[in-house]
C-alpha cells in the first residue's frame, strides 16, 4: 500500500504518514455516499444547523492545535493561518447557521397573466453525493467551505486533499468526525491525481474542484462525458492598479501584504502592479524601504513563512529567471536567516513588460513585478490584458474613479483601497471569470450551487381544462392573441 508523507516545509523533516486511497476505496466511498444520502438529505435543516455549530465550537476548542498543525505542513506563518484558513472559515459557518433556513426555504415568485390562477415556487434539493477535491495553498480553507456548504444543503460529500498537504486533510478528517456526523456523509479520501481522476469515474453529482487551469480543464473534459456540473475556482494573476492620489503609506503596505502573504502562494495574490507614472519613482523607494523591514522564513511569527512545496519553487525561480534575461531588475529585500528548508527570498522585479512570463503567467511565489502606466485607460487595458479574471485592486481617494474602473474591469472580484479582502466576507459571492474559473460560492450561491433548483407551477384543478389545452380552433386562436394585444400592447 503506498503511503502520502507527511512533510514540513519549514525544515523538511517527514513528521508522519498515511495510507493513500485504493481505487477500490473510491468505489466504496461512492457507494456508502449514495446509501447515507437516503437519510442525510432528509435530515432537518435545523439538525445540519446543530452540527455546523459543533464544527465552529470544535474550530474555537482547537485552535492553536488547528493552526499549528496547519502550518507544520504548509510552511505558512501562524498569523496566516489563523487569518486566512480559520477566520474566513468560521465566518462562513457563522453565516449559514443564521441564513441556511431563509436560503433553502422554498421562494414563491410572481406567476404571468397566461397560467392565471396559478401559484409558482421554487423548491432547493440537494444534488447527491458531491466530489470535493483541494489543493495544497490554503488547504483547510478550501476543502472546508465547499464541504461544510454541500454538506449544509443536504448532500453527501467525498472529499480529497492534496497529496502535497495530506495531514491537513487528516485534521479535517477529524473535525468532522469529532462532530458526530453520520457515516458515509463526508468521507475523506487520500492520494494524488489517480484517486481524484477515479473520484470522477465513479460519476458524483457534482465536481467541486479548487486547483490550475490545467487541471481544471482536464476535469471539465472528463466530467462532460457524464454531464456530470462542475464548479471551477481555477488559478489568477490579479492586477493592482494605484492612481497618483492614493494614500501612499497604506498602497505601499498593501502591496507588501497582498504579494507575500502565504509566500505569494494565494490565486488572488498581487500579480501585476500597476502605478501611476507620476508618483512611481516615489512609491517606489518608499516600497523598498519598507520591504527591507519584512522578517522571513525562520519563524512561525515571522511576516513570510516558507514555500509549501519544492516543485513551486522551481516554477517561481524559472519566472524570475526568465524576466531577468529579458531585462528585467531584480530587488531583494534581506537575504533569507535560514537556508533550509523550501524558503525562498521574496522578489520586487522592476522594468518588466508583457513578453515575461511574471506578467503573463501565474507565478504563485513571493514575487512583486511593476509596471508605469499614465493614464486610467490604460490602466484598464493593461489589467485586463489577460488570460485570467479572479480579482483585482484599485487604488485611488476618488471612489467615482475607482467604481468607474471596476465596471470596465474582466474580473470576478475587486476590492477598492484594499487586497484580496473580497473573498472574506461571507455574504459575497466567490469565482472568477475567463480562465479563472466557472461558477461561484460563498454567500447564497455556496448553497444555490450544491441544489437542484425545482421549478413549481400548482393549479389547485378545480377547472377542466387549460385555456391552452385542446382542441385547438380559431376561436383559441383568437382567444389567446386578444391576450397577447391586451397584455403587451
Ligand atoms: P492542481 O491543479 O495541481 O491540484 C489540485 C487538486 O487536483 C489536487 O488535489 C490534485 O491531486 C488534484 N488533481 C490533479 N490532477 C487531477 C485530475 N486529472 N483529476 C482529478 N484531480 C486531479 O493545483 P495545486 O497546485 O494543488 O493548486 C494551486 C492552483 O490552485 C493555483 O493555480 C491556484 O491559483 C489555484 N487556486 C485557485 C483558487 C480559487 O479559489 N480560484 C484558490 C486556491 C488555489
Amino acid at each position: 500500500m503506498n503511503k502520502l508523507e507527511f512533510v514540513n516545509p519549514w525544515n523538511e523533516e517527514i513528521f508522519g504518514e498515511v495510507a493513500e486511497s485504493s481505487v477500490d476505496d473510491v468505489k466504496k466511498a461512492m457507494e456508502a455516499g449514495r446509501a447515507a444520502f437516503n437519510h442525510w438529505q432528509n435530515t432537518s435543516i435545523k439538525n445540519r444547523i446543530e452540527y455546523l455549530a459543533k464544527i465552529r465550537k470544535y474550530f474555537v476548542k482547537n485552535l492553536d492545535e488547528l493552526v499549528e498543525g496547519i502550518s507544520k505542513n504548509t510552511g505558512k506563518v501562524y498569523t496566516d493561518t489563523l487569518s486566512s484558513e480559520i477566520y474566513p472559515t468560521l465566518d462562513i459557518i457563522k453565516y449559514y447557521e443564521k441564513n441556511l433556513g431563509r436560503i433553502l426555504k422554498p421562494r414563491k415568485v410572481k406567476t404571468p397573466a397566461f397560467l392565471i390562477g396559478k401559484e409558482s415556487y421554487i423548491e432547493y434539493r440537494p444534488m447527491g453525493v458531491i466530489a470535493v477535491i483541494a489543493p495544497w495553498n490554503y488547504p483547510f480553507q478550501l476543502s472546508v467551505i465547499p464541504i461544510i456548504s454541500a454538506l449544509a444543503a443536504g448532500n453527501c460529500v467525498i472529499y480529497k486533499g492534496s497529496e502535497v498537504t495530506p495531514y491537513v486533510s487528516v485534521l479535517i478528517e477529524e473535525m468532522f468526525k469529532s462532530a458526530g456526523i453520520p457515516e458515509g456523509v463526508i468521507q475523506v479520501l487520500f492520494g494524488g491525481k489517480e484517486i481524484g481522476e477515479e473520484i470522477i469515474n465513479q460519476k458524483p453529482d457534482k465536481v467541486f474542484f479548487t486547483g490550475s487551469v490545467a487541471t481544471g480543464k482536464k476535469i471539465a473534459e472528463s466530467a462532460a462525458r457524464d454531464l456530470i456540473p462542475v464548479e471551477l475556482e481555477l488559478g489568477g494573476k490579479d492586477p493592482m492598479i494605484v492612481f497618483e492620489d492614493a494614500n501612499i503609506n497604506r498602497v505601499v503596505q498593501g502591496a507588501l501584504w497582498g504579494a507575500f502573504t502565504n509566500c505569494g502562494q494565494v490565486c488572488m495574490s498581487v500579480e501585476r502592479l500597476y502605478v501611476q507614472e507620476s508618483i512611481y519613482d516615489e512609491f517606489l523607494s518608499n516600497l523598498v524601504f519598507e520591504f527591507d523591514k519584512l522578517n522571513y522564513g525562520s519563524d512561525t511569527y515571522d511576516d513570510i513563512g516558507s514555500m509549501t512545496s519544492k516543485a513551486q519553487i522551481k516554477i517561481v525561480k524559472n519566472h524570475i529567471d526568465d524576466a531577468i534575461k529579458k531585462g528585467a531588475i531584480a530587488i531583494t529585500g534581506r537575504k533569507l536567516k535560514e537556508e533550509n528548508g523550501f524558503k525562498i527570498n521574496p522578489v520586487i522585479l522592476t522594468n518588466v513588460n508583457n513578453d515575461m512570463l511574471v506578467m503573463t503567467d501565474e507565478t504563485f511565489g513571493p514575487v512583486l513585478p511593476i509596471m508605469k502606466f499614465k493614464t486610467e485607460e490604460e490602466a484598464i487595458r493593461l489589467a485586463n490584458d489577460s488570460p485570467y479574471g479572479l480579482n483585482s485592486s484599485i487604488w485611488t481617494k476618488d471612489l467615482n474613479r475607482a467604481k468607474r474602473v471596476v465596471r470596465q474591469l474582466i474580473t470576478g472580484g475587486c476590492c477598492i483601497n484594499d487586497v484580496i479582502i473580497s473573498v472574506a466576507n461571507p455574504h459575497l459571492p466567490f469565482g472568477g471569470v475567463k480562465n479563472s474559473g466557472i461558477g461561484r460560492y460563498h454567500s447564497e450561491q455556496g448553497i444555490y450551487t450544491f441544489c437542484n433548483q425545482t421549478s413549481i407551477v400548482v393549479d389547485e384543478g378545480g377547472k377542466n381544462k387549460g385555456i391552452n389545452w385542446y382542441p385547438y380552433d380559431k376561436k383559441s386562436y383568437r382567444r389567446l392573441k386578444k391576450l397577447i394585444s391586451l397584455l403587451y400592447k
